[in-house]
């Protein structure tokens, strides 16, 4: 067996030095054992894949995933539950007094279409497998098959006994290993990392221009409506109500557009840098080729500038993720 593996939390970036030894077969075959044990108790407890059904089929998820994690089910909850208050305040106290205008028709097509998007741009981030490297792929058969030439170098995790990958970190959340990680988010209960990144990004930019949108609607119709004492179309509700509801839809406007503004930026500048929040976070020297602007923008959007660009049902072409070369190569 012509190489060297090891057992390391660091990414391969950061393993540096590192030299070919010969392996200690007895050493070596005790800790496979206990490597092959560890495969199968993984395999048995570990799995956050879960069976698809015929609503996320229809989403363009032929294999769902979701994360089991209480805290991020209850964030995931909560921004639904923000999002479709937002939704429904803003069409029952903005748009419904108004009746079927000009004004109230064009903007609540454009609104409702804005949050719809944001939904399915939230489902899709949460429900995509983010870049999860397969579990238990390091065992000693399985690189022996792999035909590793003397002197190479192999990095695995201890934790799910996998290979990894150049720009691959461990999620201790997800407890798998993600490539290209930029972060665990709560708000989406999942990872962002390289196939489920377009979707995030898109969820920030529709969040703000949804929050921005219903912010501008409130300035319009508390300016027209100030002056005429709320009367007429002004409140379908009673004044108090309507006076509550305007002022917790402002709050949670400047709230969600500055946060996910916020996110969006670094996002953008992550993809356009071609550096993880990771990456930049521990400051990792780059041993990857940094790809330019436009390329980088391509392999995380899709490998054409289009309209699909910002269609979260639109599957982006960044690989299938079985690339040999991306796997092993460290
Ligand atoms: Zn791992
Ligand atoms: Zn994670």
């Amino acid at each position: 067996m012509g190489f060297k593996v090891e057992h390391t939390d660091m990414t391969p970036s950061q393993g540096h030095g590192l030299r070919l030894e010969p392996l200690h077969k007895k050493g070596q075959s005790k800790t496979e054992d206990d490597l092959e044990k560890q495969v199968s108790r993984l395999s048995e407890s570990n799995n956050k894949c879960c069976r698809c059904c015929g609503l996320t089929r229809s989403l363009g998820i032929h294999q769902a995933w979701f994360i089991q994690d209480p805290c991020g089910i209850i964030c995931a909850v909560l921004t639904y539950a923000l999002l479709f208050y937002g939704v429904i305040v803003t069409d029952a106290v903005l748009l419904y007094p108004i009746g079927w205008d000009v004004y109230s028709t064009i903007n609540g097509f454009i609104f409702n279409s804005l949050g719809f998007l944001a939904f399915i741009s939230h489902i899709k981030a949460m429900m995509n497998d983010p870049g999860a490297i397969p579990l238990g792929n390091a065992t000693r058969d399985q690189l022996g098959n792999l035909g590793l030439k003397v002197g190479q170098v192999v990095y695995r995790c201890p934790k799910c006994v996998c290979i990894k990958p150049e720009r691959t970190h461990h999620c201790s959340v997800c407890k798998r290993c993600i490539r290209k990680m930029d972060h665990h988010c709560p708000w989406v209960n999942n990872c962002v990392g390289e196939f489920n990144q377009k979707y995030f990004v898109l969820f920030t930019l529709y969040i703000a221009l949804v929050s921005i949108h219903s912010l501008i609607m409130l300035l319009v119709h508390f300016v027209s409506c100030v002056g005429t004492e709320w009367g007429g179309s002004c409140a379908h509700f009673s004044l108090p109500v309507t006076v509550i509801f305007m002022m917790t839809l402002t709050m949670e406007g400047l709230l969600f557009s500055l946060f996910t503004l916020i996110m969006f930026c670094t996002q953008v500048h992550a993809i356009c840098t071609d550096e993880t929040g990771i990456e930049q976070l521990k400051r990792e020297q780059p041993t990857w080729s940094k790809k330019t602007r436009c390329l980088s923008m391509k392999s995380v959007f899709g490998s054409k500038m289009n309209l699909s660009w910002l269609n979260p049902f639109v599957k982006p072409d960044v690989g299938s993720g079985k690339d040999l070369r991306y796997m092993y190569s460290v």
